[in-house]
């Protein structure tokens, strides 16, 4: 059951970014009002065209500006009557928030804020550096939201379901190995795993749910709760063969964070406390601030691993495709058949 207060109006400030069009479009399913704030200018200027044009033409409202100008933050929020902010600001600018809650709280129209997490409980994890540093700045908004009495939700979904690279930021954009695995450890540590979509989906669940308010939601699908050597074996169904496999010890994961390349560090210190301390799965979930999603909503269904890998498994046929089509186009001879394609059918296995 979802203790609905209001269907007020959203606004999601980061849309543009990996997450952040994850909730967004949760939004705009759920039949919200959507509001998008979109910062004038940055590096990835078309795709970022492209998603906010996507948006605006699922029927989000689009406005300009910066989180962290606080006078303007103050204006639209007023202006728009908006109740609910979503921050998914990226891990580099995650103190831009601190601007941003101080205009929450001088408009007093927000009844809801989520900041930007997204992943474990940044109070309770104790990553090493450099992904402690981004720890210590998100506790540092939490602390500013629970001094301004702002009401928040602080959402721990866990990983993101895809191959964990270990180097990269976003790996559910990237097809899990095709050549070999590398195993964090003996890959025996579980985590849990839940797709973008998911990630949207029960975010939006939360923000007006009165049991969530001013608690952390943790994210532990049952269904999706595996280790590395389980996730191999799940992929290695999936495309029909078996791939050698590669221990990463837990001193390679410290020395690929101790070598401070940022994002790829932040990543190799928080799959080091995911795979080898097992910072998702060492606690409870029993506290008087904190609720977990899915006895929360008992009767929605999580994604499930094996369907997410499904997906990986038909993108990489679309993308062969694409290739073969390509070399057909380039030789101008007369299209071979698509051998690798056929080496990879779909098997038909559900959780
Ligand atoms: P991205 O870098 O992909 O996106 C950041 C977004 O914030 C972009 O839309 C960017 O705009 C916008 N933005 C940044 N600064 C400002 C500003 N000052 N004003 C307005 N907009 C701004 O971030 P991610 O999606 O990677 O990260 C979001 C959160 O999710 C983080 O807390 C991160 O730690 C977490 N995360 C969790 C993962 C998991 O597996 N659980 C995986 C990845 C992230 P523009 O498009 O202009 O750049």
């Amino acid at each position: 059951m979802t203790v609905s207060v209001a269907n007020g109006r959203v606004l999601i400030v980061g849309a543009t970014g990996f997450i952040g069009r994850f909730v967004a479009d949760a939004s705009l399913d759920a039949g919200r009002p959507t509001y998008v704030l979109v910062r004038p200018s940055s590096g990835n200027q078309y795709s970022k065209d492209k998603v906010a044009k996507a948006l605006r033409d699922r029927g989000a409202i689009l406005l300009n500006g910066l989180a962290n100008d606080k006078e303007l933050m103050v204006k639209l929020l007023k202006e728009h009557q908006i109740e609910i902010v979503i921050s998914a600001l990226g891990g580099a600018t995650i103190l831009d928030q601190l601007s941003l809650v101080e205009a929450i709280h001088s408009a007093g129209t927000v009844k809801r804020f989520l900041p930007s997490e997204f992943g474990h409980d940044v109070d309770r994890a104790d990553p090493v550096e450099p992904g402690l540093t981004m720890y210590k700045e998100k506790r540092q908004v939490r602390r500013l939201i629970e001094k301004l009495e702002i009401p928040y939700t602080y959402i721990c979904c866990n990983s993101i379901a895809s191959w964990p690279y270990h180097n990269n930021r976003h790996p559910s954009e990237v097809i899990p190995p095709l050549d070999h695995f590398e195993i964090y450890g003996d890959g025996s540590v579980k985590a849990y795993f839940v797709a973008g979509t998911d990630i949207g989906k029960f975010t939006m669940k939360t923000v007006d749910d009165i049991r969530t308010l001013n608690k952390s939601v943790h994210f532990r699908p049952a269904c999706n709760f595996y280790n590395m050597n389980e996730l191999a074996a799940l992929w290695e169904r999936k495309i029909r063969r078996t791939l050698p496999r590669v221990t990463i010890t837990e001193e390679d994961l410290l020395s690929a964070a101790a070598e401070n390349i940022i994002p790829q560090s932040i990543v190799a210190s928080f799959t080091h406390d995911i795979f080898i301390k097992g910072c998702q799965i060492n606690f409870p979930i029993e506290g008087p601030n904190e609720t977990e999603a899915c006895s929360l909503y008992p009767n929605e269904p999580f994604r499930t691993l094996d369907d997410c890998f499904n997906d990986f498994l038909a993108k990489m046929k679309d993308e062969n495709m694409k290739q073969s089509d390509e070399n057909t186009k380039q030789s101008n001879e007369i299209p071979p058949p698509k051998p690798v394609v056929e080496a990879f059918a779909i098997t038909a296995t559900c959780a």
